[in-house]
């Protein structure tokens, strides 16, 4: 998953960003809130860890006008324990939920899971299209044929295509969220990554192929056969 951290306190961002690293998210971390709403409001992001004390603009605000400006990107809210209301007021503006400072990282990321869990199709820490299943937890992708692990960039590709199934995710789209903003990635390196894991759904006996749309992006549509 592609996550944002804003949150003013340098360590404790600095830990919170090592940690998710560590279990191969895409982190970007900033340090108030109006570059916070910046960056949310581009929609690449699958989660938003957002403190509530922050400079220039508190995270309640920057809430509230996320959701005013129709983002619904799922949002977990830090606080500290004098600052109840806030939860509450958080809360009723759209947070997923809120964690308490000092938080053990079990919960965080446990949180972070259960507020990024997306519409019927996912079933506990898989998601499901047609004969196929993607195992969040160990990035294994499985068919009629058996299983394979799929790379850090390859399992990213997966996630964002059976998250976003029979849509067309325009390829920066890939860029943006795998490679970041910053990236000097080329689009050829997508269609890399693109091939990669086409290969491994015919090795696994998928009936799902991801179809290029000329000139735009990627689908990802079960086939009939
Ligand atoms: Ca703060």
């Amino acid at each position: 998953m592609k996550i944002l951290v804003v949150e003013d306190e340098r360590q404790l961002s600095e830990v919170l960003a090592a940690l998710l690293r560590q279990h191969l998210h895409e982190v970007d971390v900033v340090f108030n809130g109006t570059d916070g709403e910046d960056y949310a409001m581009t929609g690449v992001y699958d989660a938003i860890i957002l403190d509530i004390m922050l400079p220039r603009k508190n995270g309640i605000d920057v809430l509230c006008s996320l959701r005013q400006q129709g983002n619904a990107t799922p949002v977990l809210l830090l606080t500290a324990k004098s600052e109840v209301g806030d939860k509450i007021k958080g809360l009723d503006n759209g947070a997923d939920d809120y964690l308490t400072k000092p938080f053990a990282t079990g919960e965080l990321l446990a949180r972070l899971r259960a507020i990024t869990r997306r519409g019927s199709e996912f079933i506990g820490d898989e998601l499901c299209a047609g004969n196929t299943v993607l195992d969040k937890n160990t990035h294994e992708i499985g068919g009629e044929k058996g299983r394979v692990k799929l790379s850090a960039k390859e399992y990213q590709i997966m996630d964002m295509l059976l998250a976003n199934s029979r849509q067309i995710i325009p390829k920066e789209r890939f860029v943006e969220k795998i490679w970041g903003f910053d990236s000097e990635a080329e689009y050829n390196s997508i269609e890399v990554y693109i091939s990669f894991v086409r290969k491994k759904l015919v090795a696994i006996g998928s009936n799902l192929q991801i179809k290029a749309v000329r000139n735009v992006g990627y689908s990802l549509e079960v086939s009939e056969c």
